[in-house]
């Protein structure tokens, strides 16, 4: 998107940096990195990177170094996979561990002589496919001796741990926050539970004996750490780019904003509960493959291997690494686990020689290695303080804008161009766009909304006023799906869609904005629209690892729309694309909010106070857009209090007092209404104003 980014060109063409001051050594490295062309640096960068890994265990023959490597690379994974439901998808699952237990034992049953059921003809195909072998002992019944192979059970103990994460997510994933962190406790201290309780299928406490070490063209890994430790640098690097397209994705950008505002995201059309399953399966699933590595590795498991104090590793190595950012999250599991097993020996050792040198008895009992969980304790209270987004954080920071573009145009006349995100209506005519008959909300005592009948015809600007508290914004709730009426109909283009959960609300195309910002403030301004889009998107969560042409077309063609749309508010959004939400003015947080609206491709659009906020410039610009908005096709349902708006554009009006309707018709004749007054008035004068 060479329109978004900062072109390369432009970027070489600028003054070369100053060489830094009193920094011999950095300006050094910068020397030598600048002989390498800008562009050339990564792919340099990485294939060094690549090369250092590969040859690492030619280069250190060390076997014990190599196996601590190939350990890690297991807690690497492990946190690739925890990234994607708490880094991504915002999910705090403390008991991740589980996952892990279970496909460790899934490969550990099924390559092992742990169970062995007696022989019968069901089992012949399976000694076709030369999964398991009958064994013949003279005098007893013959048994089957199961054999998997280590590469079918890499991804069949992924997929086993997914179904569990699915079976486990489905009624739990509800929860928010604090209620799932601690659910998810529990479920990890079932899991080992079970395991010690059930010693015909994982030999209890004892631990699985027997385990069969993988195999390759006839070779057998045994207890070589280097064969694995190669398998295990192929599933980061495989983890890595899954979690990398992932990211990148209409599912990673629906995860994102579950993370960021789950109810705006819901209202954006995300099914909230399909794409939390989704991160819950995807985690799990990397865990089971991660325990099955690892089991065949140490050729044993044991339910002390998977107790809390794993999930809490590799939770604090996600927030070590920089939570959310996939290569953060792998550099942060090596280092922890390459500290524990390399360096806290040798670190014991000093502190030891140290208590001679000073004669102090103390220092010279101190044992590192066993304080392994006060160390990450440690770690993660100093994260918090200093550096909260961890060591290579998720979100890039972009450069500031230059004055020139900071300068805003004020526009008249509405939007130039027109948007094909805007359909035109399609329904019968004479079929409403929206009709409520009879709509109720109660909040325990207060009747939010009372019996509302309300019904907007295609291309109307129609506009909702009424004092402060008098239910307009409960009304949209109710309309959009945040909240289920209590009694009433909603109809919408002749379909009823009362109840209907928020997201199939978007899909049937009514989008909103909200009175209280709900943008997702730690993604950039596109991505804010393009989660907008989610309803009108399909790729899957396949599609985005695959990236295949169709999927590349349509991510093309969705920035392409998305920055049309942003292209409405002139010269306000479209250099800020790349910045976070968070960081935009109180103004242009209220145009990404319908923006973002728009993406969703809306039939009908419900304002909920847009103007709030801005000056009369900016006012009178944002009403001639929603007028153009109008004369494109749509159809505009919106809250305002702003009178000269409320006059210029709507077509018609309609009045909420204490939740009910109390008046409806031209803006200039409901003004007029006593009703209304006495209702606008009435507050004012109670209010001592
Ligand atoms: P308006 O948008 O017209 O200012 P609202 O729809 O926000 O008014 O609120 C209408 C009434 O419903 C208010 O009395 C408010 O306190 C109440 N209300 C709104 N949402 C809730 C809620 N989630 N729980 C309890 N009361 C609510
Ligand atoms: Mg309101």
């Amino acid at each position: 998107m060479a329109d978004v980014s900062p072109t390369p060109a432009a970027a070489a063409s600028a003054e070369p940096l100053p060489a830094p001051r009193a920094r011999p050594w950095a300006g050094a490295a910068a020397a030598s990195v600048r002989w390498i062309p800008e562009a050339a640096r990564r792919p340099v960068a990485l294939t060094a990177l690549a090369a250092a890994v590969l040859l690492f265990p030619v280069i250190d023959r060390n076997g014990g170094d190599v196996d601590a490597a190939a350990n890690a690379g297991s807690f690497a994974i492990l946190a690739l996979g925890l990234n994607i439901v708490v880094g991504f998808a915002g999910l705090l699952d403390l008991g991740y561990a589980a996952f892990f237990a279970i496909g460790a034992y899934s490969y550990g049953i099924f390559a092992s002589g742990q169970v062995h059921p007696l022989w019968n003809a069901a089992w012949q195909p399976f000694q076709w496919l030369g999964l398991v072998s009958r064994f013949h002992v003279d005098g007893v019944p013959d048994v089957v001796q199961m054999h998997v192979s280590f590469w079918l059970m890499l991804p069949g103990a992924a997929l086993i741990a997914a179904l569990f994460g699915i079976l486990f997510g489905a009624p739990t994933l509800r929860l928010r926050g604090d209620y799932l962190a601690i659910v998810t406790l529990g479920f990890g201290e079932i899991v080992p539970i079970v395991v010690r309780n059930t010693p015909s299928l994982t030999n209890g406490a004892m631990g699985l004996n027997g385990v069969i070490s993988p195999q390759i063209f006839g070779y057998r890994f045994g207890v070589n750490a280097t064969p694995f430790y190669y398998v295990g640098v192929a599933m980061i690097a495989v983890l890595l780019f899954v979690s990398y397209r992932l990211k990148d994705s209409r599912i990673g950008r629906a995860w994102m904003a579950i993370r960021a505002d789950e109810i705006a995201a819901g209202a954006m059309g995300v099914n909230r509960t399909r794409l939390k399953l989704l991160a819950f399966a995807v985690g799990a699933a990397f865990a089971g493959a991660t325990g099955t590595y690892y089991v065949a590795k140490l050729q044993t498991a044991t339910p002390e291997m998977f107790m809390f104090p794993v999930s809490v590793m590799v939770l604090v190595m996600i927030v070590l690494g920089g939570t959310g950012n996939p290569a953060g999250v792998v550099v942060g599991a090596l280092l922890l686990q390459l500290l524990q097993s390399w360096f806290l020996e040798d670190l014991t050792q000093w502190v030891h020689a140290l208590g001679r040198l000073v004669n102090s008895p103390g220092l010279q009992q101190v044992d590192l290695v066993q304080s392994i969980e006060l160390i990450f304790g440690v770690i993660l209270v100093l994260m918090m303080l200093f550096r909260r987004q961890g060591l290579l954080p998720a979100t890039r920071t972009v450069a500031a804008l230059s004055l020139a573009e900071q300068a805003a145009h004020p526009t008249r006349g509405g939007i130039g161009a027109s948007l094909s995100a805007v359909r035109r209506e399609e329904a019968a005519s004479g079929t409403p766009m929206l009709e409520t008959r009879g709509l109720v909300k109660r909040f325990g005592g207060i009747t939010a909304i009372k019996d509302v009948d309300v019904r907007i015809d295609p291309h109307e600007i129609v506009g909702l006023i009424g004092p402060n508290g008098s239910g307009k914004t409960t009304f949209f709730n109710v309309v959009t799906g945040l909240d289920r009426p209590d009694g009433g109909t909603v109809r919408f283009m002749g379909e009823d869609i009362t109840g209907l959960p928020s997201h199939a609300v978007v899909e049937r195309g009514i989008a909103r904005t909200f009175q209280t910002l709900r943008l997702f403030n730690d993604m950039t301004v596109l991505e804010n629209v393009l989660v907008g889009m989610h309803a009108r998107l399909h790729t899957g969560a396949v599609g985005a690892v695959l990236r295949t042409p169709l999927t590349r077309r349509e991510e093309r063609e969705a920035r392409e729309r998305a920055m049309e749309i942003l292209a409405v508010f002139g010269n306000r959004l479209v250099p800020r694309v790349n910045h976070l939400a968070s960081s935009l003015s109180y103004a242009n947080r209220r145009r990404l909010e319908i923006a973002r609206a728009l993406a969703a491709r809306p039939r009908l659009l419900l304002l909920d106070e847009p103007t709030a906020g801005m000056n009369p410039a900016e006012t009178l610009e944002l009403a001639d857009q929603v007028r153009s908005l109008r004369e494109m096709g749509l159809t505009v349902l919106m809250i305002e209090h702003k009178l000269n708006v409320v006059n210029d554009i709507t077509d018609r009006v309609f009045v909420l007092d204490y939740g009910e309707k109390i008046a409806e018709g031209l803006a200039r004749d409901v003004q007029a209404n006593p009703e209304v007054i006495r209702a606008y008035l009435g507050r004012t004068a109670a209010a001592g104003i």
